[in-house]
């Protein structure tokens, strides 16, 4: 689904992302784990082109993101929804209306189609009794399984995730990671950055280990967890462990 070839990122001289080749395939959960500054929310804002790669190509469903035009860019990204640490919904909105936006606006659904599709994935998370809500009368738990509602209105094909639990209260951590595990057995593509090793550990097909700009390890998560290969992994993994 997603062909990552020789991506580089540099911010002035500060280059952040080193020679990048992976594949991520249809259906898979991907966990990005590694130290804070290692690139990896440049990473996943490079796979959107979100930030425009130095060098290299991302193709997604066999088009190339790194030379289209904005316009095309904007009809790419609708197909990966994007769930930061931030939820970024609209204040003014209630929660239905921040859920339906973007498939009324953008996607130029009809309204009674879309306020249905709002309900269903606001049940799916959980919040169907939210509806009519303003988000900040909600926990962080509740807004961020709406920005995952909200992500999820727009039918995307991928799913990236950069910390999506890492501003939340600790008690709200499991309900926001039950909605994405529950996501990723639907058979969601998911790219998660986390430090949520038990979700990774559950969850994830592969782990993918970053450390300075690098994709320094990966495999499946018994593997990598028991067996760490690289010294700067099993550094990192004996820090949060
Ligand atoms: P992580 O998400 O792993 O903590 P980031 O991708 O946020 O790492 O950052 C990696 C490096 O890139 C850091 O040194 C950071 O300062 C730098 N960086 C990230 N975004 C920008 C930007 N927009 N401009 C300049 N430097 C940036
Ligand atoms: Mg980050």
């Amino acid at each position: 689904m997603i062909e990552i070839k020789n991506l580089e990122k540099s911010f002035g001289d500060n280059q952040v992302l080193k020679n990048i080749t992976e594949v991520v395939k249809k259906g898979q959960v991907i966990c990005v784990i590694g130290p804070s500054g290692s690139g990896k929310s440049t990473f996943l804002r490079c796979l959107n082109v979100l930030e425009k790669p130095s060098a290299g190509q991302i193709i997604f469903e066999g088009q190339e993101l790194t030379n289209i035009s904005e316009v095309e860019l904007n009809k790419l990204r609708e197909r990966m929804g994007m769930v930061f640490q931030s939820f970024n919904l609209f204040p003014n909105m209630d929660v239905i209306n921040n859920v339906k936006l973007a498939p009324l606006k953008v996607k130029k659904d009809v309204e009674e189609e879309a306020s249905q599709k709002a309900g269903q994935l606001l049940e799916q998370v959980g919040l169907a009794d939210k509806a009519e809500q303003f988000p900040l009368s909600l926990s962080g738990g509740q807004q961020q399984r709406v920005a995952i509602a909200r992500a999820l209105a727009m039918d995307p094909e991928v799913m990236l995730f950069d910390e999506p639990t890492s501003a939340l209260d600790p008690e709200m951590v499991g309900e926001v990671l039950k909605v994405m595990k529950d996501l990723a057995e639907s058979g969601m593509t998911m790219i998660v950055v986390t430090h949520e090793m038990g979700f990774a550990k559950e969850v994830a097909d592969q782990i993918w280990f970053m450390d300075e700009g690098y994709i320094q390890e990966k495999g499946a998560p018994d593997e990598f967890f028991a067996n760490p290969k690289t010294s700067r992994a099993k550094e990192f993994l004996s820090k949060i462990l």
